[in-house]
């Protein structure tokens, strides 16, 4: 990287910019109704006092009230709050008209979260004259045609981490430059838990390891970090934090696309939670195609209401066929249900991982060798039959056909929800 650094001219280089919006439920709410701007509002999941901030704006912020504070205590410290019932599918509606205004000015690589994404220079951008010129147009862009009251943070760094890390640097309307050449520079205004990576459980472990402060932890080698993780991650915060390149993408192998669900005290049985749990397969096998992809592990999780959480999880030959996946899943529900003693089901989690690409070979010789698997023409017409109930749920609707369940038992419950570290697509409120 020094090497093409130094054949430009003067103008610093950097690799990322990385956008995260302000406050962006609240925001969002104020966008849409002009009499909660300028006042402390939060945005809340259920109307009651016991329940926490899902966002918080500006306003409230310098109360010292954010995502996570409990209102009851929110009032206390602001009697003028005001709070508002979460709309997310306006949400999404915002987040899909926002990256539509980023990906006028620049495309976008990554969307990291509803309110977070990063775009991976070119070479013209990489200047840094012309990357804060962009971060600048990109928010004048979004507040002239998204809405006034949509501000972000941006960070410019030489790699998505620390691009991130800037970002988090000036809120709101923040623009932050890291330079590669100016390293450790102003990361060591940072305290540890600052950076994305060191949560709660992390700290004790860096301490542990010696390290107290930025400087300590800039100072830190590699396979000191290595071993604060317990592993590679420590090596990639490694890389990260000194402007290495990361991994742009986690491979499909590492990623998952899993739905949970808590039960409303009517579905809690264990007959009518195995409903759930294979509504919720369904809905994530549906996601999986869409995505491209096959899966070959499914893990399945149920939390009872008085005990343990009971777990168990498959390995089979690659697929993202729903009737192939359903009878995974009916074999695990068995067998966790077995475990939780048949007691009354609160939360229920389906995971599948092990992603594989569609265009990526199939492994399937041991399989076809042991007689374990089905013909190769009769599993490709079941994928081909699951693409075609997603086709007419997104056409009629979601349930319009389905998988081995009544339709009405269960529309309710797995309505498309809003996962921090996930944007529901649009097409995802008819699966
Ligand atoms: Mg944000």
């Amino acid at each position: 990287m020094p090497a093409a650094r130094a054949i430009t001219d003067s103008q610093p280089l950097v690799d990322w910019l990385f956008l995260d919006l302000n406050s962006y439920f609240a925001s969002v709410e104020q966008q849409l109704h002009p009499e909660l701007r300028g006042k402390p509002i939060a945005v809340v999941p259920v109307d009651s006092d016991a329940t926490c901030a899902i966002a918080a704006s500006h306003e409230a912020k310098k109360f010292g009230i954010k995502t996570g504070t409990n209102i009851g205590e929110a009032r206390r410290r602001c009697p003028e709050l005001i709070t508002v019932m979460a709309g997310h599918d306006v949400y999404v509606e915002f987040h899909h008209k926002i990256i539509e205004e980023v990906e006028r000015h620049f495309p976008v690589h990554v969307i990291c979260s509803i309110d977070e994404m990063a775009c991976k220079l070119d070479a013209p951008r990489r200047r840094l004259d012309a990357a804060m010129d962009l971060a600048r147009r990109i928010k004048q862009g979004l507040r002239e045609r998204v809405g006034e009251c949509i501000t972000c943070s941006v960070g410019l760094a030489p790699n998505r981490f620390l691009a991130k890390v800037a970002s988090d640097m000036q809120k709101p309307d923040g623009l932050v430059v890291l330079l590669q050449e100016e390293l450790p520079g102003r990361l060591l205004e940072l305290e540890l838990s600052d950076l994305c990576g060191i949560g709660r459980r992390m700290e004790p472990r860096l301490h542990a390891c010696g390290i107290r402060t930025m400087e300590d932890l800039w100072a830190a080698g590699r396979e000191t970090l290595h071993r604060a993780w317990g592993g590679v991650g420590g090596d990639r915060f490694w890389h990260g934090l000194h402007g290495g390149t990361t991994e742009d993408d986690v491979p499909p192998a590492h990623r998952t696309i899993g739905h949970s669900h808590v039960l409303a005290p009517e579905l809690r049985t264990p007959p009518a939670a195995g409903i759930v749990a294979r509504r919720l397969l369904l809905k994530a096998a549906s996601r999986l195609r869409r995505m491209k992809y096959r899966a070959r592990h499914l893990h399945l999780s149920v939390r009872t209401e008085n005990g343990p959480r009971c777990e168990a999880q498959a390995k089979f030959e690659e697929g993202s066929d729903s009737i192939v996946l359903a009878r995974v899943l009916a074999d695990l529900w068995q067998k966790v249900m077995k475990q939780a003693r048949w007691q009354r089901v609160k939360k229920v989690s389906v995971t599948l991982f092990g992603l594989v690409a569609e265009t990526s070979p199939r492994q399937l010789e041991l399989f076809e060798a042991s007689g374990a698997s089905a013909p190769k023409e009769q599993r490709e017409q079941r994928e081909q039959l699951s693409r075609v109930l997603d086709e007419i749920n997104q056409k009629f609707g979601r349930d319009s056909v389905v998988i081995g369940f009544t339709p009405d038992t269960v529309r309710t419950f797995s309505g498309t929800k809003i996962a921090f570290t996930r944007i529901p697509d649009r097409e995802e409120f008819k699966e």
